[in-house]
Order: structure tokens, then C-alpha cells, then sequence
């Protein structure tokens, strides 16, 4: 009989989102009714039509494969140049960013996952607490973790506890890690790192040759000029630092799938000899052996957001959700709930009302108010006593939602 990856025994049952669409199911099955009235704020998933030039590239896209003199099969593992010049010239100019460093991708989900594949066996790996907890199911499916204790906390794992003393920001520990992952703006808290904390954790990779996993997906939402929007704005990063980023929120992407995730050539890991070896070119092997390119239409329409017109689509894309995103903050505020985030980030993080657990909230939310969001304490032990709302709505729904958390919270 075929053996398992045992592993994958280790992860705990009841993910985040399954949990929270049973009990949603079975509200709407009790309360027929009032289940007319749901509003979702709880996965963050986009919910407006592509920018239209995107639409455009894309039909050419198809157009183009329709007819064998301009056919395409496979393109380039790596992605279509086009498209890597593309993010290099607008997303990294002048971060010192080539072309051949990115790498195109169908989600950073998936890349966050696989990046694994290129790493041994016995880092110390560090996370912060709350965490996308795509990070930590990836470590434990690859053997990186030992088993769960009560709290959902594995243990191997160093885990970087981010709350409202640290603003949910975390310093670089005492002790030495190997790996640790970083995501800014955050999922879930709405965090961002200013430059002087960046810096830190990069004089601190540098100095434990420590390999940074940023996650900047959500780097389109930053409003602030201070805030980097890139980890290679840092300097010493290129030695220290992998940086995933997505066009699933950049663009609206989600159901669209393109990412990228950028490898400097100077960066190096090391074998259990110490022998240097190049991670960009471990990369690029694994990546070439284990996929075969995005969709042309898609790359096109990925490209297309870096047109006059495209640029100007998404930014009032932006617009409209950190528009969401500052009433509801504005709402929870009224209300006389602690705020973090929604000022950099689509996500507003609260603190629930004295006394209430994160699914308690949730369950009040969805019963009393008819509003789904997703409970903080789902994304580690640290987000107990706090809520995650999205702004990824209509400006309606986001108006209705303010109203019912001043309904729910007034006297
Ligand atoms: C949405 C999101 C991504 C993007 O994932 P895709 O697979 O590209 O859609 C990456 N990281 C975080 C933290 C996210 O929230």
C-alpha cells in the first residue's frame, strides 16, 4: 500500500475558512430570513470587475491564439519577457531589480508553498503570530515542525508574537533563525513596517545569515511615501531577502491567477558543509522542472496593468477599497473598538469588545448584525481577542456594515 506523507497528519483539522463557512451555512439554514441580509467581510477575496485594460490585452491574448500565425504553446518557464521586463522597469526601478531575477508565476500562494523545495532539512524557521497561515501548513506538510500543542502552536517552529504593545510589528528575535517570513502590509492585521523596522530585520538577516521570505502582495495598498513597498529598498537586501508579490490584490487577480517572485542572483544558501550555492539558480531549476509557464492571455493582461491606462484603473481600484477601508475603521472607532490597520492595507484589525473571544465575535457579527468576518484567533494564537474585516466590497455593503456596527454597538 502506498505510504503517506505523515505529515500531513500533523495539520490541525478545521481550517480557518472551511469552519467559517459551516457556521455560515448553517445560520442561513436556521435563519432564512435574516440570511438575505449577509454581508461577507471575511475572506479576502476581491470583488470588482477586472481593470478594463487587462480585459482588452487579455481577448487579444485569445485572439492571438486562435490563429495559427500567431499561436502559442508553451512560453518560457520563467514567464514571457515581456512581462519581466515589465515588472522590473515599474515595480522595482531603480532597486537595482533584472528582468531574469523574476519569476512568473500562476499565485503566491503556491510559491510561498514551494519556495520549501529548495531548502534542507533543520532550519530554524521563524513566524510572526498572527500569520497567513499558508506559511506555517507548508512547514508542517514538509516535515519543518514537530506536532501542535493545544493552542494550534508547533512546535520547531519560533513563533514572533505581534500585538498592540509592538503594534503587530515584530522586532528580530534574540536568538539566530535560518529562515524567517515576513509579510507587509499584512494579512491579517493591516501592519506595515516602516523603514527603520525593515532595516532592522535586515542588518539582523545580514548579521545571522538569516534569509528573509517577504510577502508584499499587498504592496499596492500602501498610501504612505514612507513606507516601503519592497524589502530590496533596504539596502543589504539583495544579499538576504526573497520577495513574493501577486497581482491577485495589485490587480484583481484572485480568479485570474499571476504572481512573481523575485530571486536576486548575489543571494546564496548553503549546504551542510558550507559550501555557497546560488538560490536563484536552485530556483530556476525547480521551477522549470515543476511548471510550465502562466497562460499567454494571462501574462498579457498582467502586462497590461503597467500601461498609462492600466496604472490608472488600478489606482482607482485602490481607491475605492482603502475608501472602504477608512470608513470601516472610522465605524469600529465610533463603536469604541481598538483599530489596527486599513490605513496601508485592506484589512482592518479590532479588537473585540472586553471579554469576547475571537469566534464569540463572529458569532454575535453573523447573528446580530448579519456580517461575516473572520476571527483572528483562526490565523494563531496571538490574533485571540481580535477580528479581521476586509474591505474588499462594494462601497454599499461597506456603508450597511458601518451602520449595523453602530447599531450593534450604540449605548
Ligand atoms: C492574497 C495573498 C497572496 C496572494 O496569493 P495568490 O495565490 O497570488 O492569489 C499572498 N500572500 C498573502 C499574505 C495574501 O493574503
Amino acid at each position: 500500500m502506498a505510504l503517506i506523507n505523515e505529515n500531513f497528519l500533523k495539520l490541525k483539522a478545521g481550517y480557518l475558512f472551511p469552519e467559517i463557512g459551516r457556521r455560515v451555512t448553517a445560520f442561513q439554514q436556521e435563519n432564512t430570513e435574516k440570511a438575505a441580509r449577509l454581508i461577507r467581510c471575511g475572506i479576502g477575496d476581491v470583488t470588482e470587475a477586472l481593470p478594463a485594460a487587462c480585459i482588452k490585452a487579455m481577448h487579444e491574448g485569445v485572439d492571438e491564439l486562435a490563429d495559427r500565425a500567431s499561436f502559442k504553446g508553451y512560453g518560457p518557464e520563467q514567464g514571457y519577457a515581456f512581462l519581466r521586463e515589465a515588472i522590473s522597469a515599474n515595480q522595482y526601478d531603480g532597486l537595482n531589480i533584472s528582468a531574469d531575477e523574476i519569476f512568473i508565476s500562476d499565485g503566491s500562494k503556491c510559491d510561498t508553498g514551494n519556495i520549501l523545495d529548495i531548502f534542507g532539512k533543520g532550519n530554524r524557521i521563524a513566524i510572526t503570530d498572527p500569520v497567513y497561515p499558508v506559511y506555517v501548513d507548508t512547514n508542517v506538510m514538509a516535515g519543518n515542525t514537530g506536532d501542535a500543542n493545544e493552542s494550534g502552536a508547533y512546535a520547531g517552529l519560533v513563533y514572533l508574537t505581534c500585538d498592540a504593545s509592538n503594534s503587530f510589528v515584530a522586532a528580530p528575535p534574540a536568538e539566530k533563525v535560518d529562515i524567517v517570513y515576513l509579510c507587509f502590509p499584512n494579512n491579517p492585521t493591516g501592519a506595515v513596517a516602516t523603514r527603520d523596522q525593515l532595516t532592522a530585520w535586515v542588518n539582523y538577516a545580514l548579521a545571522n545569515d538569516t534569509l528573509i521570505l517577504f510577502d508584499s502582495a499587498y504592496e499596492a495598498f500602501v498610501q504612505d511615501s514612507n513606507v516601503p513597498r519592497s524589502i530590496y529598498e533596504i539596502p543589504g537586501a539583495h544579499q538576504c531577502a526573497i520577495e513574493f508579490r501577486s497581482f491577485s490584490k495589485h490587480g484583481g487577480f484572485t480568479g485570474v491567477r499571476c504572481a512573481y517572485t523575485v530571486i536576486p542572483k548575489a543571494l546564496m544558501g548553503s549546504t551542510v558543509s558550507g559550501e555557497k550555492v546560488s538560490l536563484h539558480q536552485l530556483w530556476s531549476r525547480r521551477h522549470s522542472t515543476k511548471f510550465n509557464g502562466a497562460s499567454y492571455p494571462v501574462q498579457k493582461a498582467a502586462a497590461a496593468l503597467f500601461t498609462p491606462e492600466g496604472k490608472e484603473q488600478v489606482a482607482a481600484l485602490i481607491h475605492h477599497y482603502m475608501g472602504n477601508a477608512s470608513l470601516l475603521r472610522d465605524a469600529c472607532k465610533a463603536a469604541g473598538l481598538p483599530v489596527f490597520g486599513g490605513e496601508n492595507a485592506p484589512y482592518v484589525w479590532v479588537g473585540c469588545p472586553a471579554g469576547k473571544t475571537s469566534w464569540e465575535m463572529f458569532d454575535l457579527m453573523l447573528h446580530e448584525a448579519q456580517v461575516v468576518i473572520t476571527p483572528g484567533s483562526g490565523f494563531g494564537a496571538a490574533g485571540e481577542g481580535w477580528f479581521r474585516i476586509s474591505a474588499f466590497n462594494s462601497r454599499a455593503n461597506v456603508e450597511e456594515v458601518c451602520r449595523r456596527i453602530g447599531q450593534l454597538f450604540q449605548a
